[in-house]
């Protein structure tokens, strides 16, 4: 029988009514882990996620929350608290682009990316360190707790048309390392994932047709468009205990996305 790496330990994954956090938090449930299925507007996919973790054995419950609202982000982490014991695991997924050109770009649309990706990440991770301090060291793992920031390759790659998103994962990979650095001495393990391009609804337009998948194959030298189990694979593997002295770092989930593909045949 598989041994489940994170048996006896719980988990927020925000944004994990759909794609890349939908599937780490299967994932994670597989791996033994007590899940909560977070989700701003997708109500029926985050009950509809729970119902099918708990029929394969595995403990989930779906919490609403805008990760870019701090009162829903404490209520969060108290009624997942308050139903598991307590959170081990935070994985920051949820994410959202709003793109145009930076003369068309409202600061609306500026902000809400902003606010949702970058300061979303802030606020749980604010939570889930207090919480970690709070409980203290468990059996269950040797860290005190883990956070998985979901960033991108553009944290590296610049992306024209889409300021906001790429400024908000640049500022995902900074605040990643800064707080790594703050409470690794907490033994709190801090890191970070950079998908490439992933399967799932943010992206549709880049898979929807044979002709538009043809073209961003031309940037992934692997020759293949990500799964969101791709992701989730890795995620599992950063929240057990075999990855405990990986810390501050970024792993790019990217077929090579981030090899500049450009210089192949043109440096
Ligand atoms: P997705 O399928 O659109 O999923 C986004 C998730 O975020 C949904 O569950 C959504 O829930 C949730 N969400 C959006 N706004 C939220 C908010 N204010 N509060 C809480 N949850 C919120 O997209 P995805 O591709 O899986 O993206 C997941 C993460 O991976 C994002 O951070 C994205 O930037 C990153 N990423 C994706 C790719 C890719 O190629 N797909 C590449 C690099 C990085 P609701 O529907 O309920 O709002």
């Amino acid at each position: 029988m598989k041994i489940q790496r994170l048996k006896g330990q719980s988990a927020i994954i925000t944004g994990s009514s759909s794609g890349i956090g939908e599937a780490i938090a299967i994932e994670l449930a597989v791996e033994g882990a007590k899940v909560v299925i977070n989700y701003s507007h997708s109500e029926k996919a985050a009950f509809d996620i729970v119902r099918g973790i708990k029929k394969n054995g595995g403990e989930a419950i779906a919490i609403k929350a805008d990760v870019s609202n701090e009162n829903d982000v404490k209520d969060m982490f108290k009624e997942a608290i308050s139903t598991f014991g307590t959170i081990d695991i935070l994985v920051n997924n949820a994410g959202i682009q709003k793109d145009a050109s930076i003369t068309e770009m409202s600061l609306n649309d500026w902000k809400l990316v902003l606010d949702i990706n970058l300061t979303g990440q802030f606020l749980c991770s604010r939570e889930a360190i207090k919480e970690y301090r709070r409980r203290g060291l468990t059996e269950t793992s040797c860290a005190l707790g883990k956070i998985i920031c979901m960033s991108s390759v553009h944290e590296i790659i610049p992306w024209s048309g889409h300021v906001n998103y790429s400024s908000s994962k640049g500022g995902v990979s900074m605040f990643m390392k800064s707080m790594a650095q703050e409470v690794g001495r907490d033994k709190i393990r801090v890191n970070a994932i950079a998908p490439g391009a992933i399967k799932t609804r943010i992206n549709k337009e880049i898979w929807a047709t044979k002709e538009a998948e043809q073209k961003v194959l031309e940037l992934i030298p692997y020759n293949r468009l990500g799964e969101a189990k791709d992701v989730a694979k890795v995620a599992a593997w950063l929240a057990s205990d075999e990855s405990d002295y990986i810390h501050g770092t970024t792993i790019f989930v990217d077929g090579g996305m981030a090899l500049y593909p450009g210089f192949v045949d043109n440096g």
